[in-house]
């Protein structure tokens, strides 16, 4: 009893001082961080520090992808906002399905549970790192659901074989990453190689899903100031134009559903092996 309470009193310290340095880096404002601290307490009570880990793994690699040559992103006009400062938004989209799978797991402490868990991180790092590597491509994106038609660069939906290889090794890596901290604590090798599997399966197809709502029913604009096609419905200080999708299926609810998607399929994947 005594320690686990000074687990969980550690655990508290650690996630409140790395809330505070993800301001501190501008990796996240405010209230971005606060949201993010809450996800990650819900994910230490279920696996402790190595699942916390992995947040912190998501958060620092994205941030640092997000950044790398944000000028010339910038220049682009595919850049994140905000110098690339993140917000709740985007810490309840991609941090929701994780705190779904470690509730799962409190409850019945099913090692699906936690490959659904790693899936979900996974997948939420795949898609951000993906995009941010992809904008950095030379050559031009082609649509994911008409592969002939090429898009401009920051078009949602829009993939290049860059961004495509940095899906997968992301995703493969992300999972050998889970198994190496004990994420996925299992004695077997088989059930190992399993949940690999089904958390890379799950992963890409996050990913791809993510893609494919990106191309048909996220929401697309373009500003009226720099006349570039952009997700966001502010640009360059000013509203942009609707150009097509469901008005408030912007990015986040997209990388939301990927997400969930991509954990639905690591399950999916699980159970169709080992049964
Ligand atoms: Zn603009």
């Amino acid at each position: 009893m005594l320690t686990a309470s000074i687990e969980l009193i550690a655990g508290i310290i650690v996630i409140l001082a790395l809330a505070i340095l993800a301001v501190r880096l501008r990796a996240l404002d405010v209230a971005g961080s606060i949201s993010g601290a809450l996800i990650s307490f819900i994910v230490f009570l279920a696996g402790g520090f190595s699942w916390f880990f992995m947040i912190v793994v998501f958060v620092g690699i994205s941030s640092a992808f997000t950044r790398y040559r944000y000028d010339y992103k910038h220049k682009l006009g595919t850049a994140q906002e905000k110098m690339g400062v993140r917000s709740w938004p985007n810490s309840i989209a991609n941090g929701t399905v994780s705190v779904i799978a470690s509730a799962l797991w409190i409850y019945t402490r099913s090692e699906i549970f936690a490959v659904m868990f790693l899936t979900s991180v996974a997948a939420a790092m795949s898609d951000t790192l993906a995009t941010e590597v992809g904008l950095l491509s030379h050559s031009q994106p082609r649509l994911i659901i008409h592969p002939k038609k090429l898009v401009e660069p920051g078009t949602s939906g829009g993939t290049t074989i860059l961004g495509d290889l940095t899906a997968l090794v992301t995703s493969l890596g992300m999972s050998i990453v889970g198994i190496v901290l004990l994420v996925i604590k299992t004695t077997s090798l088989s059930n190992l190689l399993i949940s690999f599997a089904a958390v890379g399966i799950g992963s890409l197809s996050g990913v791809f899903f993510d893609s494919l709502l990106g191309a048909s029913v996220q929401v697309m604009y373009r500003c009226l100031v720099c006349g570039k096609a952009t997700e966001n419905s502010n640009h360059h200080g000013q509203a942009a134009a609707y150009v097509r999708g469901i008005r408030y299926f912007d990015n986040n609810v997209v990388n939301f559903v990927g997400i969930l998607f991509g954990s639905l399929v690591s399950i999916a994947v699980y159970f169709l092996i080992t049964k």
